[in-house]
C-alpha cells in the first residue's frame, strides 16, 4: 500500500514509525507499496522522487524501514513496480502503443532492446532490495500495471517474440521471475501479485491464468498474491459495496492448480472473515492494507481474542485512497494517527481536568475517547439515547452498515477509558458548571430552506427518510445531491426484492462478474435492478451531479443510482410545495413534480445554541466538528478534530 510518505522530507523515518508499529502489532510480512524499478517506472513526472530503487545511494535510504520491521520481529518485502501506461503525465511505455482510458497520452510501444533492458532492470532492483535488508521482493503483476500489460490482448497487440500468443504475451513476466530468482538466488522470497480478474474487456481468460501461475512457479515464485481488477476497471474491488472476502473463491481457483502458498485479499477487515477464508480453504495466507491504517494492533487484539476492540476498517477510501489519487500522504478515517505516528504521539497529561464533552457524534467520540486516554475525568452527554450523532444515520445505508462497527469500538474503548457516558441527556449551560472546560460537539441538523409549503406533510428531512424509510411513498423528489442525497437515493432505490438474494450474488449480478471464469477479464453482462420508487433527485446548480462526491467512489454511486432508473434534474428553482407535489422552474419553464414525498438533503447547519449561555458564564470552551463548520463536515474531519483538541488538553 503506497502512503505517500516517500516522498515527503522526513518521509523514510514516518515510513520507518508506521511500519514498526505494525510489526509490532503482530504482523508477520510487510510489503512495501510500489517501488520503481528504474528511474522512469513510475512516469517520468515523478522521476526525482524517492520511490524508486535503482542505486546504492536508495538502497541504504531503505535501510531505516528494514532495520525497523526487523527490530520488531517482522519480515518486510519490497514490491517492484512498473506502472506502463498509467503514466498518466505522458502515457508512459507500454506493449503497444494503446493508451489508458485513464490517460489522454499514447504510450511509447517498447522496442524488444528496451523490454530485455527492463528485465534486466527488475533483477537489479531485486538486488538492490537485498542490499537494503528486505526479505524478498513482490512483483507487480496485477492491477493494469505494466506486466499485466503484456499479459492482455487488450494491451498487447505485438507480433514479435513478446506479443500474439497467449504463451508469447506471457513471457515478460517469466523472463522477470526468471532474473531475479537468478539474481537472489533460492532462499529469498519472490511473491508474484497475479491479476485473478482484470475485469476489462479483452482481458486475460482464467485458463491463461493458470499457465501462467504454472509456468511463474516453475520459474522461481515462492508465493502468489490475489490482484483483483485493473485501475481502470468498472467493477468496485474494495469499496464499501463490495461484501467481504468478496473474491476468496478466485484464489481458491489457483490454489488448486499451483503447490506454493496463495495469499487472497480484498475485503477482508476482520479476523472472523480471514479466519473463515483460510477455514474453507481458499487460501493459505490472508493479506490485508487498509485495515492496518485502521488499527496498528490488529494482529495482536485478533490472537488475544479480543476482535471487539479492534477499530475496523469501514472501506469508506476517505482518507486512504481518496488522499492518494490527490497525491497526498495517506492516513485513516476512523485513525488518524496512521502515517502521523511521529507527529501524534500519545501523551498522558500532567494534569487531570474535569472535561465535559457535549456530543457523542464522531467529533465529540474522538475527543472524549483521546482526552481519556491521555489521563482526563470525561463526561459524555448525549442527546440520543444512543451514541454516534449523523453516524448513527450513514450506517443505515446501504452498503454502509460496517460503520456500525466504529461506533462499537467507540462504544467499547470508552467503557475501557472510564469515560462517563450520559445518553439521553440533552444538556444545558446550567448543567455543565464545575466542569474545567467544555468542548462542544454539537454537530449539525438539516438545512431548512425557505419554500412556501415546506411544512406541509409531503416534506421530510432526511433523518425522518432514514429512520422509517418504508413510509416513504412510491413518487419521491429528493432536494439536494450532496453526499447525503445520494445516499437517501442509495436507499430509497434498493429494490425490496434485493432483500432477500445473497449479498456476494447479488453483488456479483449488479456488476457482470463471470463466476464461471470463463470470459475474457472475467466480466458478464450486468444485471439490471430497477428500483420500486420514481424517485428525482434536484439541485439548483446547473451541470451533472455527484460532481463533488468522492474520486474512488463517486463512480460506483452515480453508476449505481443511472441502473436503478433514478432520474436527475439540474439548474432547478423550487417554488413551492402543495397537495399537487413540488412546483419547479426548469430552464424557465414551470412545472410540477407529482410525487408522494419530498425529502429535504439540502444540507446542514451548526448546532452552536449551547457556545453564547456558555461563554456567558466564563467557561473555557472549544467547538469541533460539524459544530465549529458545517460546511463540507464529514466523519474524517469531525475525528481528526476530536482528537487534535484532546490532543491540547
Ligand atoms: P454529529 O454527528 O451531528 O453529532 C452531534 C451530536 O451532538 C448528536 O448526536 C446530537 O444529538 C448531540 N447533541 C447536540 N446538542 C446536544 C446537547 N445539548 N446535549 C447533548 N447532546 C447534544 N461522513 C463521512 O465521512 N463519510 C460518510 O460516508 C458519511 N455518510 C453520511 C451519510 C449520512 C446519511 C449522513 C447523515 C451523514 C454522513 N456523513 C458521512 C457525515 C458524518 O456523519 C458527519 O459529518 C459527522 O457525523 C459529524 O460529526 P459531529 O460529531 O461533528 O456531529
Ligand atoms: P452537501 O454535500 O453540501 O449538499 C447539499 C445539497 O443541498 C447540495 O446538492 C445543494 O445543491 C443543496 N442546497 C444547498 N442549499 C440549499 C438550499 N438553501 N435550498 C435547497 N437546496 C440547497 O451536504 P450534504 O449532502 O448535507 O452532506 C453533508 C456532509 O456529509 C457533506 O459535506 C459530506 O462530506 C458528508 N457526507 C459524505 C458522504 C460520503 O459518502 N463520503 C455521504 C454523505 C454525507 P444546490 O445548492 O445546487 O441546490
Ligand atoms: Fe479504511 Fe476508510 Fe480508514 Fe481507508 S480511511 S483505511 S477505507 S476506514
Amino acid at each position: 500500500m503506497h502512503t505517500g510518505l516517500e516522498d515527503l522530507p522526513g518521509g523514510f523515518e514516518r515510513l520507518a514509525a508506521f511500519y514498526a508499529e505494525r510489526a509490532r502489532g503482530g504482523v508477520s510480512l510487510i510489503v512495501t507499496g510500489g517501488f520503481g524499478i528504474n528511474a522512469q517506472a513510475l512516469g517520468l513526472a515523478e522521476q526525482a522522487a524517492h520511490s524508486t530503487l535503482c542505486s546504492e545511494a536508495q538502497a541504504l535510504q531503505h535501510r531505516v524501514l528494514t532495520e525497523a520491521v526487523h527490530q520488531e520481529g517482522g519480515h518486510i518485502a519490497l514490491q517492484m513496480l512498473h506502472v506502463g501506461r498509467y503514466d498518466y503525465a505522458t502515457g508512459g511505455v507500454s506493449a503497444s502503443a494503446i493508451p489508458s482510458p485513464l490517460s489522454p497520452h499514447v504510450p511509447h510501444e517498447l522496442t524488444s532492446a528496451e523490454i530485455e533492458q527492463l528485465i534486466e532492470d527488475y533483477a537489479a532492483c531485486a538486488k538492490w532490495a537485498r542490499m537494503a535488508g528486505y526479505d524478498g521482493v513482490e512483483i507487480m503483476g496485477s492491477e493494469g500495471y505494466l506486466i499485466n500489460q503484456f499479459l492482455a490482448p487488450q494491451t498487447n497487440q505485438r507480433q514479435d517474440q513478446w506479443g500474439g500468443s497467449a504463451a508469447a504475451r506471457q513471457k515478460f513476466a517469466l523472463a522477470i521471475v526468471q532474473k531475479v530468482r537468478e539474481a537472489l538466488g533460492p532462499d529469498a522470497l519472490i511473491i508474484f501479485r497475479i491479476s485473478l480478474l482484470d475485469f476489462v474487456s479483452q482481458g486475460s481468460r482464467f485458463e491463461e491464468v493458470i499457465d501462467l501461475a504454472q509456468a511463474l512457479e516453475k520459474a522461481g515464485v515462492s508465493l502468489f498474491n490475489s490482484g483483483i481488477g485493473w485501475h481502470e476497471a468498472r467493477i468496485p474491488t474494495v469499496a464499501t459495496v463490495v461484501p467481504p472476502a468478496a473474491f476468496s473463491w478466485a484464489t481458491r481457483k489457483l490454489r488448486e492448480v499451483v503447490s506454493v502458498p496463495v495469499i487472497t485479499s480484498n475485503r477482508i477487515n476482520t479476523p472472523e472473515i480471514a479466519e473463515a477464508v483460510l477455514a474453507r480453504g481458499d487460501a493459505d495466507m490472508v493479506s490485508m492494507a487498509r485495515p492496518f491504517l485502521a488499527d496498528p494492533e490488529f494482529v495482536n487484539k485478533a490472537a488475544e481474542g479480543r476482535s471487539q476492540d479492534i477499530n475496523t476498517c469501514i472501506a469508506c477510501n476517505q482518507a486512504c485512497l481518496d488522499q492518494i489519487f490527490s497525491k497526498q500522504a495517506v492516513s485513516c478515517l476512523v485513525n488518524p494517527r496512521a502515517c502521523h505516528e511521529t507527529l501524534w504521539p500519545v501523551q498522558t497529561t500532567s494534569q487531570s481536568l474535569r472535561i465535559a464533552v457535549v456530543g457523542a457524534g464522531p467529533a465529540g467520540l474522538a475527543c472524549a475517547t483521546e482526552a481519556a486516554g491521555r489521563g482526563h475525568q470525561v463526561t459524555l452527554f448525549e442527546a440520543a439515547p444512543q451514541i454516534g450523532g449523523q453516524f448513527d444515520l450513514a450506517r443505515r445505508i446501504p452498503g454502509k452498515e460496517e460503520f456500525s462497527e466504529t461506533l462499537r469500538y467507540f462504544e467499547n474503548l470508552l467503557k475501557k477509558r472510564n469515560v462517563q457516558v450520559r445518553t439521553g441527556e440533552r444538556v444545558q449551560a446550567a448543567g455543565l458548571a464545575g466542569f474545567d472546560k467544555v468542548v462542544l460537539a454539537t454537530g449539525v441538523r438539516p438545512r431548512m430552506p425557505e419554500i412556501p409549503g415546506l411544512n406541509h406533510a409531503k416534506v421530510k428531512t432526511y433523518i425522518q427518510a432514514i429512520q422509517q424509510p418504508q413510509a416513504i411513498g412510491r413518487r419521491v423528489a429528493i432536494m439536494g445531491a450532496g453526499g447525503i442525497g445520494f445516499d437517501v437515493a442509495e436507499m430509497l432505490s434498493e429494490p425490496a426484492h434485493q432483500g432477500s438474494v445473497d449479498a456476494l450474488i447479488r453483488y456479483q449480478q449488479e456488476w457482470g462478474i463471470d463466476v464461471t471464469m470463463t470470459q475474457a477479464g472475467g466480466l458478464t453482462s450486468p444485471v439490471a435492478s430497477p428500483s420500486d420508487r420514481d424517485i428525482v433527485m434536484l439541485q439548483r446548480r446547473p451541470g451533472k451531479q455527484g460532481k463533488g462526491l468522492a474520486r474512488t467512489t463517486g463512480w460506483i454511486r452515480r453508476t449505481q443510482l443511472e441502473r436503478r432508473g433514478v432520474r436527475q434534474l439540474s439548474d432547478v428553482v423550487y417554488e413551492r410545495i402543495d397537495d399537487e407535489g413540488l412546483h419547479i422552474l426548469v430552464n424557465g419553464e414551470s412545472q410540477c413534480l407529482e410525487v408522494d414525498h419530498v425529502v429535504l438533503c439540502a444540507g446542514q447547519e451548526s448546532d452552536t445554541d449551547l457556545l453564547a449561555p456558555l461563554q456567558a458564564m466564563g467557561m473555557p470552551v472549544s467547538v469541533i466538528g460539524g459544530a465549529e463548520q458545517a460546511a463540507e463536515i464529514d466523519a474524517r474531519r469531525a475525528i481528526e478534530q476530536g482528537m487534535r483538541v484532546a490532543l491540547a488538553l
